[in-house]
């Protein structure tokens, strides 16, 4: 039988799983993982461009107040956590791709309640690639979504594993032919898409998109674009704003580590704008892409 070590492994399929680097097959939690379990845990995704991490910072800033807004230590200092970040990175061997980083409350016989001391956090990172063909063609030809109600918790704010409205509303987007759900509050506000942030432009170029509170994440290619927009002196608005308001949009776009200022040309069947990427959303990308600091030919991607 081949016998594996971390070094030979393929590109993409080394695991970190508390302080041990394993081939995929090999690495696994504990069968009573919180997170396995109970959904306690959470997560976050970034984008590594040229074999470095975008955002990093704002990528630990959030990590860290999901865990404390959860009552769960940091597995290691934040400094030690840089090191095996940029290991992973090395290790798999990948320039362009995504750092997929958890922490669960850890491993200990089932109960609802959290114990008082301990367990020990669980961390785990895996990576994987970026379809760069796919992200090519959804920024050269936009895509549609699909609107769903919102049917999620009232703590959107803390990034958990627990997905599930996420992802059945994600299915039923895909159902319908589209490629993400914007969410949709009971009075029919949008909140954002099940894996991104939602962006429109109204017919005076105003960019619109919904304020922080506990209904949404604080998407960190949000406060990036934000930031690059106030530097521009571009029109941005922090505000709710309803379905009607999108499908009247001159443009709108979505916001994710994955994909920072992705055009929506389609919402619910009906064209947007004139049907084809937004000027105004390519800048925002462009912009997006120089804070970044990554390569013009990703740019174009
Ligand atoms: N909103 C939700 C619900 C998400 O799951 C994500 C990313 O996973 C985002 C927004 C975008 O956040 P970020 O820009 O940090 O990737």
């Amino acid at each position: 039988m081949k016998k594996w070590s971390a070094s030979r492994a393929p590109a993409g399929r080394i695991a970190y799983v508390n302080g041990r680097y394993l081939p995929f097959a090999q690495a696994g939690v504990h069968i009573e993982d919180r997170a396995l379990q109970l959904g306690d845990g959470i997560y976050e995704v970034a984008n590594v461009i040229g074999g470095r991490m975008l955002d990093e910072e704002p990528h630990l800033d959030r990590m860290e107040r999901s865990l404390h807004e959860l009552g769960i230590s940091m597995p290691m200092s934040r400094g030690a956590l840089k090191l095996v970040m940029r290991e992973m990175i090395a290790k798999n061997r990948i320039a362009n791709g995504f750092l997929y980083i958890q922490v669960t409350r850890g491993a200990v016989r089932r109960d609802h309640v959290p114990p008082v001391d301990g367990p020990r956090p669980t961390l785990i990172m895996t990576m994987r690639t970026q379809d760069m063909a796919g992200l090519s063609q959804r920024l050269e030809k936009g895509i549609a979504v699909s609107t769903q109600p919102d049917i999620r918790w009232g703590r959107r704010d803390i990034k958990t594993v627990q997905l599930l409205p996420n992802l059945l509303a994600k299915q039923a987007a895909r159902k319908a032919g589209a490629f993400e759900a914007w969410l949709v509050d009971n009075d029919g506000y949008v909140t954002e898409g099940s894996s991104t942030n939602a962006w429109i432009v109204d017919k005076d170029g105003t960019v619109i998109t919904r304020d922080l509170s506990t209904a949404i994440l604080p998407g960190v290619t949000r406060r990036i674009i934000l930031e690059a927009m106030a530097d521009a002196q571009l029109k941005v608005v922090e505000r709710k704003f309803t379905v009607a308001e999108a499908l009247a949009a001159r443009e709108a776009f979505l916001s994710s580590a994955t994909g920072a200022a992705v055009p929506v040309v389609v919402i619910d069947g009906q064209t947007i704008g004139n049907g084809a990427p937004g000027a105004l959303t390519r800048r925002i990308r462009e912009l997006y892409s120089d804070r970044a600091g990554v390569n013009t030919d990703l740019k174009k991607a």
